[in-house]
Parts: structure tokens; C-alpha cells; sequence
């Protein structure tokens, strides 16, 4: 295979194939540049120069997990000194705090909680919503509504309908991970197979939600496997339109199951970072939004990819426990606007404020 070739192609109209795509995965030294230069084009021709951003925080509700999944440096088990759940005041408190920062969004990121059943979920959300009138929560993940339908005795189906009735703006795309169950087995042992990810998230498309997807790249797959990712999303994409945006997360080894049983001795590398933000972006044709999340990579590198394919930087944040248990290298927990504006000046970019659904505000 041949990289000018592939990229001349892309920029001509071409469907990628998975095979190119993990070739392209595969690049050292100069050619990373090359990729990189051909979706940066191809992101100002689709979406121009803005750099979007959310207004958001996350609340992590609870780090007690019934998966401890070999990734993850946050998910604790009941038993461990360390492990919390927040009592109904305090996650009001945590609520109360996200509206004095004018918020639009609301993500629920937490453990899966072993006790939860549908009805501590569409309680979440209705507090949300109590508490933060007219906010956006985004929450839910494949995983989390098949451990609550489970433990309810409904289907999947029916938890996405309680959980849009109680005020369920969006699905989370997480857990998603690496969608090839020989990787799954590894890093995520006890979340659901590929096969299930799909299935909730088409039946949450076919209820009219949207939904984000999400890569979680630099473990243990393969560039293969990467492609073969990126290749299911793509068709699920052509056949529900539920994705409003690409999220690659940048794998963090530290403090996870995998660094302490030596499976991994380090996470995804900078040359990892910059080819999956601007693969991505040649890749999925059918997808916008390629967004580079900052508390996994840090800014400066975030800037960099931005300029590889990027045009979203994600929330503020205000807080984010699960990169900071996992050893991310900066401060993580909140990116000002002020400081979104330097850098987008910095690279003559342009930011823009949006909510959950990519409309500009
Ligand atoms: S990644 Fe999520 S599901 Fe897995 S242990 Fe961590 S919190 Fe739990």
C-alpha cells in the first residue's frame, strides 16, 4: 500500500477501507505528518475552521464497579477503603455546584454500581433535571442499560424508554472500548460483548436518541483491531445516523489492572494519539465531529490534534476522576474557555460554544 495513494483517494471522494485505515495506523516519522495534513484538509472542507465546546461537568456519582475492568485505575469494589457513593445530598450538592457554573450539560460517568436497578438511573436523571432545570444529561452507558434491565427483569428496550421518559438526553457511546471480543476479554473482561454494544445502541437509535461513540486505543490491540473498530462504527453509523461525534480516548496505564498484573508497561504514545484523531477523520466519512478529548492528552497536545483531523475539544469538565486516577499527565479537571481561546488564536482557529447535540449556542 502506498500512503500518498490512500490519502489522494480519500481526498478525492474514496471510501477508505478498514485494511488502509490500519495500514495508516501503522505509520512512523514523516508519513504521520502526511496523514495528518490530508484530515486536517478534509476537516476544514466538512466543518471550517471552528473549534466547537461544551460547557459541561461530570459527576462520578460512585466508583464502586461490579467490573474492575483491566483499563480502569477509578472502578474500586464495595469493600476497599477508597470506594464512595455519594448519599442523595451530596450528589444535590454536586448538582448545585453544576448550575452555579451555567452548565448546559450534565455527564453521568461512574461506576456500574452492583445494586443499581432502572429506577436509580431514572432517579439520577430526574434530580438532574430538578435540580439544573433545562440542562442536558448525558448518560448511559450499552453497559450500564443492560446491567439495569438485567436487574430490573425488563429489556433493554424498555430500560431506554423508562430512562427517556425520566429525561435521558443523550446515550453514551462509552464502554464501547475496543469492539473485538479477543481485546474485550483483556481489558474489559466482565462489559458486554461487541455484539450487544451494537444492539442497545441501534434499539436507543430506533427510540430517537443520539449517541456519542467512542475509541479507547493504545493497550492491547492491534492497528488491525483499531480499523476493525472504527470499521463497525462506520456501518452502524451508515444504517442509524445515531452518532454525532468520534471520541478517541487515549488509553492511561497507570494505577490500572493491566499495569499491575504487567500486561501493559505504558499507554497510547504521541504518534498514537495524532494518527487516531486524523485516521478517524479520513475514516469516518459519515461522522463530523472528531473530538480530542484535552484531560486525557493535555492541552498542548490536544492543540496538536486539532490541527490532525480535530474540531471539538469536548467540555470544560470541571471535573474528571477517571483520568486522574489513571495518571494523566496535567491538570485535568478543567479547560477555561479563556484558555480554549489562546489556543485556538494560537492556530488561527476560531471557538465556538455548542450543546451536547453540536448546535452552536
Ligand atoms: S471502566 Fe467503567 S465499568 Fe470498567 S471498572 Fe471502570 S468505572 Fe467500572
Amino acid at each position: 500500500m502506498n500512503v500518498n495513494t490512500i490519502l489522494s483517494d480519500v481526498l478525492s471522494g474514496a471510501r477508505m477501507t478498514e485494511e488502509e485505515a490500519a495500514f495508516l495506523f501503522s505509520l512512523k516519522g514523516r508519513d504521520v505528518w502526511k496523514v495528518a495534513d490530508a484530515a486536517d484538509e478534509l476537516r476544514e472542507r466538512k466543518v471550517g475552521d471552528a473549534v466547537t465546546y461544551v460547557r459541561n461537568m461530570n459527576i462520578h456519582l460512585t466508583n464502586i464497579c461490579k467490573n474492575r475492568c483491566g483499563l480502569c485505575g477509578f472502578g474500586r469494589k464495595p469493600t476497599e477503603p477508597d470506594a464512595f457513593c455519594f448519599t442523595d445530598e451530596e450528589f444535590r450538592e454536586h448538582c448545585r455546584d453544576a448550575l452555579s457554573k451555567n452548565v448546559t450539560e450534565v455527564c453521568y460517568l461512574a461506576g456500574i454500581h452492583p445494586a443499581f436497578t432502572i429506577e436509580n438511573y431514572e432517579n439520577i436523571i430526574r434530580t438532574f433535571h430538578e435540580v439544573i432545570p433545562g440542562v442536558h444529561v448525558h448518560g448511559c452507558s450499552p453497559d450500564e442499560i443492560l446491567y439495569a434491565a438485567e436487574r430490573s427483569g425488563i429489556t433493554t428496550k424498555e430500560a431506554l424508554i423508562r430512562l427517556k421518559e425520566a429525561g435521558l438526553g443523550s446515550v453514551q457511546g462509552t464502554a464501547a472500548e475496543i469492539l473485538v471480543d479477543r481485546v474485550r476479554k483483556i481489558i474489559c473482561e466482565k462489559k458486554l460483548p461487541t455484539a450487544e454494544w451494537v444492539r442497545i445502541i441501534r434499539e436507543a437509535a430506533d427510540l430517537g436518541f443520539k449517541a456519542t461513540s467512542t475509541i479507547m486505543y493504545g493497550s492491547v490491540e492491534t492497528d488491525a483491531e483499531r480499523a476493525e473498530h472504527l470499521r463497525i462504527l462506520r456501518d452502524l453509523q451508515d444504517e442509524t445516523h445515531v452518532f454525532e461525534e468520534l471520541v478517541p480516548l487515549s488509553f492511561l496505564h497507570k494505577n490500572t489492572p493491566l499495569e499491575q498484573a504487567g500486561i501493559v508497561s505504558h499507554g497510547a504514545t504521541g504518534r498514537q494519539d495524532v494518527l487516531l484523531v486524523a485516521v478517524s477523520r479520513l475514516f469516518m466519512d459519515n461522522v463530523n465531529n472528531i473530538q480530542v478529548p484535552w484531560s486525557k492528552i493535555g492541552q498542548k497536545m490536544t492543540e496538536v490534534c486539532l490541527m490532525a483531523g480535530g474540531n471539538d475539544v469536548g467540555g470544560t469538565m470541571f471535573v474528571d476522576s477517571l483520568s486522574r486516577e489513571a495518571g494523566t499527565a496535567e491538570g485535568t479537571d478543567y479547560f477555561s474557555p479563556e484558555d480554549m481561546q489562546i489556543m485556538c488564536e494560537d492556530m488561527g482557529r476560531v471557538l465556538k460554544q455548542r450543546d451536547t447535540l453540536y448546535h452552536i449556542l
